[in-house]
């Protein structure tokens, strides 16, 4: 069993830099990281102060001010790589289309792809993935689906229960 240091990408292999998720080569423990300053939103008025521990937050302002009309706030659930727990958790999805190479003709071809933006993934590779390795990565169950909200359902969702979620549909148990 190894840390895998999500800052320098050094496996870290002894049993108490392991259990305290501390990298020896960089000197970070990953609860550090999460606690970042999620420096892509810092420059806009209402996401400044928000951390990499702050999902739900950081998805509402990260589609606000780095989304389009059909971008949406995504809740779900995802699996901790650490210890296997069920976890809500919150990210963006924007459709869009992605570039491939048709490798018998050498061609261009265009196909949809929804990509993923996820502000508080403490390894800045993860921050945008396409969506289906995303949901592999993450571990996001598809039992219940995740939730998708825009912009403006996620403002009033926040006003009428004082946070930035999860929240419950009205109904559910
Ligand atoms: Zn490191």
């Amino acid at each position: 069993m190894t840390y895998h240091c999500p800052k320098c990408r050094m496996d870290n292999t002894d049993p108490e830099d392991i259990r305290r998720k501390h990298c020896a080569f960089c000197d970070v423990f990953a609860e550090d990281l999460r606690g970042e300053l999620v420096t892509e939103l810092q420059e806009f008025q209402f996401s400044r102060g928000l951390t990499r521990r702050d999902c739900f937050s950081v998805a509402i302002w990260t589609v606000k001010y780095h989304g389009n009309e059909e971008s949406r706030v995504v809740h779900g659930r995802v699996r901790d790589s650490w210890t296997g727990a069920l976890v809500q958790h919150a990210w963006v999805e924007t459709p869009g289309k992605g570039t491939y190479v048709n490798e018998e003709t050498g061609a261009e071809v265009q196909l949809p792809l929804t990509l993923v933006v996820d502000y508080c993934q403490i390894d800045e590779r993860a921050r945008f993935m396409p969506r289906d390795y995303y949901y592999e990565q993450c571990g996001v169950e598809a039992t219940p689906p995740p939730k998708r909200y825009t912009f403006e359902q996620c403002m009033l969702l926040a006003a009428i229960h004082r946070n930035d979620g999860p929240w419950e549909d009205p109904g559910e148990s």
